[in-house]
């Protein structure tokens, strides 16, 4: 059986798909022949099969990747640069492809993977740009002696990704870890493989050499097989605070390999009476509702000030059920599906929990009555800070709202929390602006603004959210170099 297959895209648009593992640049059946559905969130069809990996491929994966990381690694650095532009343009030439693919199988509506998509290319474009700027440092360490410190890559990197944003989480990971001169080993999520093994196939075409790039696709289990390897020398994770543990333990047991996690979150965001209200209902909307809530660092805690919380609330309902729900392929539609059925009974869950423990659904509270893992966006108010739906993360499109009184009041309301993700500030006041970002415990503040990336601004978690940081000066850097230290005793 073949390793491509031609899809139908709803559009009625065909497209090659590989459905292989991407080892040593080509695409190849697992060793058993294992294979698992991929489905359509919106329809709860299947899309295809594509190639499961076992330990043995995962083996081989790592052995190219092993054999290609000296030349890759300690080559040409402007030749890495221009492959990863390469890679750049080929994603946009390519983009509307993989943004139907990433609606296909993720469900986000497809306007919203265009943005994704050129995301993508942005961010493995900067990183390309990075190539051939790294550099190490010269220090004074006392006479008699030349010190330098070079700044190398890590080796063979693990890196495993989630389901939200399939194609821009595929970027996030390769363009700093390839640029750095690492070479990788990545699983995508079990329910969205597709678009990252388009892109490798884009990878191939612009001539990466083999081994660089190996993608196994699988499920949790391939993912340990990574994490537990002997000789990958770092993981990346993307994914939730308890498979994050699992992932450090794995490391920690085998041979203690460097890790990095992007886990979860459970985010304030902040309105205050001196705020712009209705941008603040935009971005309250957009911090929770975009890309159906299925965002780690979505806006899912909303804390209004007393003054305005009625009319905010008002607002905000109105603004949620305008809200087009529905066919991601429908130019007009905001939120699609939920990822899987699994994560669509885990919102439904905490919608009960939520309704259980007394909390009021203001709007939503229930799944669409249609085929599909659609669910209306859902507010719920008159709720208590030790409820699990103000507590724990929902990743849904599903929001708690709180009202408070004063600075110091929603301050100790927003880092009531184990995570540390981002907050969002609403407020025309500068000093305060500044006194509660400098205040709340979370890798991101945004300040009249939600869910608002760059790839020169590092994200990433204080607390449970994670360690370490993706994207900017950090996210490579930091994540994907590490520094040597040649200290030369001089005759002199
Ligand atoms: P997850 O288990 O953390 O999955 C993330 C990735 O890790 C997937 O590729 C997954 O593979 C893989 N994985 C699972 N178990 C593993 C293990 N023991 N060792 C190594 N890799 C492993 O997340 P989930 O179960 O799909 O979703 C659960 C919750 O996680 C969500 O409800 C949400 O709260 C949170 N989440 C957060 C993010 C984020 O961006 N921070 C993204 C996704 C989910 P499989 O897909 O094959 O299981
Ligand atoms: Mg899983």
């Amino acid at each position: 059986m073949s390793t491509i297959e031609t899809i139908t895209l709803p559009n009625g648009k065909t497209y090659e798909q590989p459905t292989g593992l991407f080892i040593n640049n080509e695409f190849v059946k697992s060793q058993d022949g294992k294979k698992f559905p991929v489905e359509n969130p919106s329809t709860e069809k299947q899309i295809t099969e594509v190639y499961e990996a076992g330990e043995a491929d995962v083996e081989l994966a790592v052995e190219a990747a092993e054999a290609a990381f000296d030349d890759w690694g300690f080559g040409d650095s402007t030749h890495r640069g221009r492959l990863l532009n390469d890679l750049a343009d080929k994603i946009e030439e390519h983009a509307e492809t993989l943004a139907s693919i990433e609606s296909l199988n993720n469900g986000k509506p497809l306007s919203l993977a265009r943005i994704d998509v050129q995301l993508s290319a942005d961010c493995i474009r900067n990183y390309g740009g990075w190539a051939n700027k790294i550099y190490g440092d010269v220090v004074d360490s006392g006479s008699g002696y030349f010190n330098y410190i070079r700044r190398e890559p890590i080796g063979v990197c693990g890196q495993v990704i989630p389901w939200n944003f399939p194609l821009l989480m595929f970027a996030w990971k390769i363009g700093p870890a390839l640029a750095a001169g690492n070479t990788i080993v990545l699983k995508t999520a079990e329910s969205t493989p597709l678009s990252a093994l388009y892109a490798a196939k884009l990878a191939q075409e612009v001539g990466f050499p083999a081994g660089v790039l190996n993608i196994v696709s699988g499920y949790g289990k391939t993912g340990q097989y990574i994490t537990s390897h002997m000789r990958i020398k770092k993981i990346a994770f993307t994914g939730s605070t308890a498979t994050g543990r699992h992932v450090m333990r794995a490391a920690a047991a085998s041979n203690l390999k460097k890790v990095t996690l992007e886990l979860g979150g459970k985010s304030p965001n902040i309105v205050f009476e001196d705020a712009d209200l209705d941008k603040a209902v935009e971005f309250a909307n957009l911090g929770i509702y975009f890309n159906s809530g299925e965002v780690c660092c979505a806006g899912s805690r909303i804390y209004v000030q007393e003054g305005i919380y009625d009319t905010f609330l008002e607002k905000l309902k109105a603004r949620a059920e305008k809200n087009v729900v529905g066919d991601p392929f429908d130019e007009n539609t905001f939120q699609g599906p939920q990822t899987s059925r699994i994560q669509l009974d885990r919102i439904l869950q905490y919608i009960e929990d939520g309704i259980q423990g007394g909390a009021k659904v203001i709007t939503g509270g229930k799944r669409v009555d249609r085929e599909g893992y659609f669910v209306h966006p859902t507010i719920f108010a008159d709720v208590t800070e030790d409820m699990k739906i103000v507590k724990e993360e929902i990743f849904g499109p599903v929001v708690t709202i709180t009202k408070f009184k004063n600075v110091e009041d929603v301050i100790k309301l927003a880092n009531d929390t184990e995570y540390g993700l981002a907050a969002g500030i609403h407020t025309n006041d500068i000093n305060k602006a500044i006194h509660v970002a400098n205040k709340i415990r979370a890798g991101t503040i945004w300040v009249n603004t939600y869910n608002d990336f760059h790839h020169n601004v590092p994200f990433g978690g204080f607390n449970q959210s994670g360690i370490g940081r993706e994207l900017g000066k950090e996210g490579i850097m930091e994540a994907y170099t590490q520094p040597k230290s040649v200290r030369i005793k001089l005759d002199i």
